[in-house]
């Protein structure tokens, strides 16, 4: 556990309340307080050039969603939409197991509002092709 890492995304949130334009949007609610992350990403050249997101629910949820936007900006669609909890975790610090359900929900929506990319026309698919080609 890093109390730091986490502190930082829970008090300076990362594109909280950013909705870039031309961006991509998935909700997706659950956990047990009834959380709801919006997250957004604006892709240009398959690369994620910005990202947003609104939370809802816990502390953790709006944590999580910081810590995704972190970590997905600069990076490729694909890569950004194979983010997971695990990855959202690590980025915080660690989570308690009560707050696991937060990094779920943050890369639930991130995988949806990636593979979703209207900008790229079809998502991961069409990345990987993008990006064989370049490789
Ligand atoms: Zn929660």
């Amino acid at each position: 556990m890093d109390p730091v890492a986490f502190e930082h995304h829970l008090t300076s949130p990362q594109g909280r309340g950013r909705l870039p334009a031309g961006a991509t949007t998935a909700t997706v609610d659950g956990g047990a307080c009834c959380d709801r992350i919006r997250f957004s990403i604006a892709v240009s050249e398959d690369l994620v050039a910005d990202a947003g997101f609104e939370a809802r629910g816990c502390g953790a949820a709006s944590a999580a969603a910081s810590a995704a936007v972190a970590l997905v900006r600069g990076r490729t669609v694909l890569e950004a939409a194979a983010v997971g909890a695990g990855e959202i975790t690590a980025e915080l610090g660690g989570l308690s197991p009560v707050k696991l359900h937060a990094a779920q929900l943050a890369a639930d929506a991130l995988a949806r509002a990636g593979r979703r990319c209207g900008a790229c026309g079809g998502g991961a698919v069409h990345a990987r092709r993008a990006h064989a080609g370049r490789a």
